[in-house]
């Protein structure tokens, strides 16, 4: 059975006649010993159904079974949950190991055990050094490695995370996400994370679910759903940047990276080749992004290209390539 599973749930806020509807029969397995990401953009219900999941907000309608058993009345405190959130919530007078062993405390678990426990579930996240700092002497990024171990401590039958990195900076936040894969590895948890990046969700998830107002778009494994984005809204969000409408394909998506500008002589992949007219160049560095216009397609179809060669000039004429393998029909 699966760890965690949503039936038709739903959850409106406000009154009937201008109630928002925040989840919309939302039908969900969360697979066991897994990473399971709900990714989407802000306002598309991730908070609301990570909240049903623990037991903070009720649904609407539908129900929530927690190893197979109806718990949609079940209160937080007996869902056995763990919860990370984006602000670390640490009791900032208590020593990091009194927050770790917080909950244990709470759950009434013996000294040694509770000692133990805690012990461990701080060397997991690499912080046994500083068990006797207070969270104000800490980095962001080590709180969160706090409130990690906190979450962990209790061996929850689920961990939740709502948007854990997205306080931290750039580099640290990369970081974090190969530390995250780690514990859950190490620890074989069922994790659940909420996010709205995508290089996360790639990266950590082998799940992942992708919500768009309050509705199930698309999930699957990373390697299944990015190459194969099943609606514009998925493909978009996925960095798919180029929609053009071809003869004889109908509407179809394609990434920068995977267009070509062909120099001539060059043999062509099987693919749809275009005759365009450079509009804008742009530096990034390892490519140039090339913008054309494709005269065949009518006027203004514009198509992103990632060149990694030397760039034509604004107003050469080129050839496009894009090739069939990498062409997604929406
Ligand atoms: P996300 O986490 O994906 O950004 P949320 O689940 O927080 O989205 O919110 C989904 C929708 O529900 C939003 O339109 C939000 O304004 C609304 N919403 C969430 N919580 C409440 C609440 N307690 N009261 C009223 N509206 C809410
Ligand atoms: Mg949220």
């Amino acid at each position: 059975t699966p760890v965690v599973q949503l039936e038709s749930v739903s959850r409106a806020f406000g009154r009937s006649r201008d109630a928002v509807a925040a989840v919309s029969d939302l039908d969900l397995a969360v697979p066991r010993g897994k990473f399971t990401t709900l990714l989407g953009p802000s306002g598309c219900g991730k908070t609301t159904t990570l909240r049903m999941i623990a037991g903070f907000v009720q649904p609407t309608s539908g129900r929530i079974l927690l190893e197979g058993a109806d718990a949609t009345k079940t209160p937080p405190e007996k869902r056995n949950i763990g919860m990370v959130f984006q602000s670390y919530a640490l009791f900032p007078h208590m020593t990091i190991i009194d927050n770790v062993a917080f909950g244990l405390r709470a759950r009434g678990l013996a000294k040694t055990e509770v000692t133990a426990r805690a012990g461990e579930a701080l060397e997991l996240v690499g912080l046994s050094a500083l068990a006797g700092r207070k969270p104000g002497a800490l980095s962001g990024g080590q709180q969160q490695r706090v409130a990690l171990a906190r979450a962990v401590a209790i061996r929850p039958s689920v961990l939740l995370l709502d948007e854990p990195l997205s306080n931290l900076d750039a580099r640290l936040r990369v970081q974090m996400r190969a530390e995250l894969r780690r514990v859950q590895r190490e620890t074989g948890l069922t994790a659940i994370l909420v996010t709205h990046d995508q290089d996360e969700a790639l990266e950590l998830s082998d799940h992942m679910v992708i919500l768009n107002k309050g509705r199930l778009e698309q999930e699957g494994a990373p390697r299944d759903v990015f190459p194969r984005p099943a609606s514009r809204f998925v493909a978009d969000f996925l960095g798919y940047e180029n929609f053009p409408v071809l003869p004889g394909h109908g509407p179809v998506a394609i990434r920068p990276e995977h267009v070509r500008l062909l120099s001539s002589g060059e043999p062509e992949d099987a693919g749809v080749t275009l005759e365009a007219t450079v509009t804008n160049v742009t530096y990034q560095g390892s490519h140039c992004v090339v913008e054309v216009n494709a005269n065949g397609l009518g006027d203004g179809t514009r198509l992103l290209c990632a060149h990694p060669g030397e760039a034509p000039r604004p107003g050469e004429a080129v050839r496009v390539l894009l090739p069939a393998a990498h062409l997604v029909t929406l």
